[in-house]
């Protein structure tokens, strides 16, 4: 096991300086742009791919840190410079993500490079979980995979909600019920391979913010697959399911599986907005004039700013310490992957919505970007679980009551 430590390596320092070099330089002065285009921004994609900070095996590297940390260090600094942008740049991390917790070694040297494509011609891929009547109820998907003997095919049906990069993934990951009589427990991950017939998206949907970030429905109609795309293998599918026939223990749902690995770095991805804000508005605070002097010299404009900083600091350590005790494997037994990403959530709204109030009129305008970034901020508190989900998790470990 790696020990904790707050202070960072030599690899570390260098990853956080190199990806905030190409946050300040690529995404930063182009955020506003994508945002009113409303479109994926590609070429950044690119440029991001061809340096090596966009694929398989940056995410690898960030990955397989063993404190933990190099995943949340180079999200903040994503985030940090524009969050529907590097939404674009981190979402196909879900999908990559969903390979990984449900998936065998051959499936991810198989399937987890073709979600990101190469540095020539880079691709995203999509994690679908979330249907129209289930968001929050994990336990209540209706997108059905029925396993077809004769052909040895999986084939899929149903429909999937607000999918980011729905519509434009080479690959999808979908969660799916097998077996319905088993509720939650039935379910299983799916790959549905580059260029399946009957993958049929929405068109984007129209967002309050992350408008650089694409999100669509996806309808699966009679969608085929390879027997071998189920996600671990048919055989302890089978196992998995007689457990859970049996009334036996059996490692709980797909989905959650999936979400319990990518919490702190939402978590990270909340802080890099909220850090975002708050230094534009301590710079903003120190210039700004109001009565005869700076209105950082006001003890209330101060006191927040004070306020940003404590806050965000506090949400960062959450987010780390999640991150450690998951790459480590130490049990979450107090919800401190959902503490994590509860508390960068909630910082990341209240933060910008201060940011904006420094700002004054200003800040309440297209010309200055924590406008943009309060719009963002708020789907920390909504998807990879509402807040409610988290205090739901939390007070659940905590209590060993199943709390409603
Ligand atoms: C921009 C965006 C991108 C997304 N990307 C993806 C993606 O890539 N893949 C994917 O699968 N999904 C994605 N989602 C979906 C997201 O995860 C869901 O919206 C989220 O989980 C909430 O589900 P819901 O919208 O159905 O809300 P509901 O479950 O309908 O909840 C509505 C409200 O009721 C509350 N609530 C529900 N149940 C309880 C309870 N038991 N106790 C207390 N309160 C409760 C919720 O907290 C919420 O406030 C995305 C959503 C958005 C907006």
């Amino acid at each position: 096991m790696a020990g904790f430590s707050l202070e960072l390596n030599e690899d570390q320092t260098d990853l956080r300086d190199w990806v905030h070099g190409f946050a300040k330089e690529y995404i930063r002065p182009a955020a506003s742009e994508w945002d009113e285009r409303e479109e994926t921004p590609w070429p950044i994609i690119q440029e991001a791919a061809k340096i090596g900070l966009y694929g398989f095996e940056s995410l690898a590297t960030w990955f397989s840190d063993p404190t933990g940390l190099s995943l949340p260090i180079a999200t903040e600094e994503l985030f940090w410079g524009d969050a529907g942008i590097a939404l674009s740049l981190m979402g196909t991390g879900l999908a990559a993500a969903g390979i990984f917790a449900g998936g065998d070694p051959d499936q991810l040297a198989e399937w987890v490079p073709q979600c990101f494509g190469d540095e020539n011609d880079p691709k995203v891929a999509a994690f679908c979980a979330s249907e129209p009547q289930a968001g929050s109820d994990v336990a209540g998907y209706r997108t059905r995979a029925r396993y077809d003997e004769a052909t040895d095919e999986w084939v899929i049906n149903g429909q999937k909600a607000w999918a980011t990069n729905g519509g434009i993934a080479n690959v999808y990951v979908v969660m799916a019920v097998v077996d319905p009589d088993l509720g939650a427990r039935g379910q299983a991950g799916f790959i549905i391979p580059p260029g399946t017939p009957g993958v049929r998206p929405t068109k984007k949907i129209k967002k309050h913010g992350l408008r650089a970030s694409n999100t669509a429905d996806v309808f699966f109609d009679d969608v085929r697959v390879p027997g071998r795309c189920v996600l671990g293998g048919r055989e302890k599918l089978e196992a998995r399911l007689a457990r859970a026939r049996e009334g036996k223990s059996s490692a709980g749902q797909a989905a959650m599986a999936t979400f319990e690995t990518t919490r702190p770095t939402v978590g990270a991805m909340a802080v890099g907005v909220a850090r975002a804000a708050y230094e534009y508005a301590l710079e903003y605070a120190r210039d700004r004039e109001a009565f005869g002097r700076k209105i950082i010299e006001n003890q209330s404009i101060a006191f927040d700013l004070a306020n940003m900083k404590l806050e965000i600091d506090a949400a960062r350590l959450l987010v780390w310490r999640a991150a450690w005790m998951g790459r480590n494997d130490v049990p979450f037994t107090a919800g401190e992957g959902s503490m994590s990403k509860l508390k960068a959530g909630e910082v990341a709204v209240w933060a910008t919505e201060r940011a904006i109030q420094i700002l004054g009129g200003a800040g309440y305008t297209r010309e200055h970007p924590v406008e943009r970034m309060h719009r963002d901020a708020k789907i920390f508190t909504i998807f990879e679980g509402t807040s409610e989900i988290q205090r739901l998790v939390i007070s659940r470990l905590i209590s060993g009551i199943h709390i409603r």
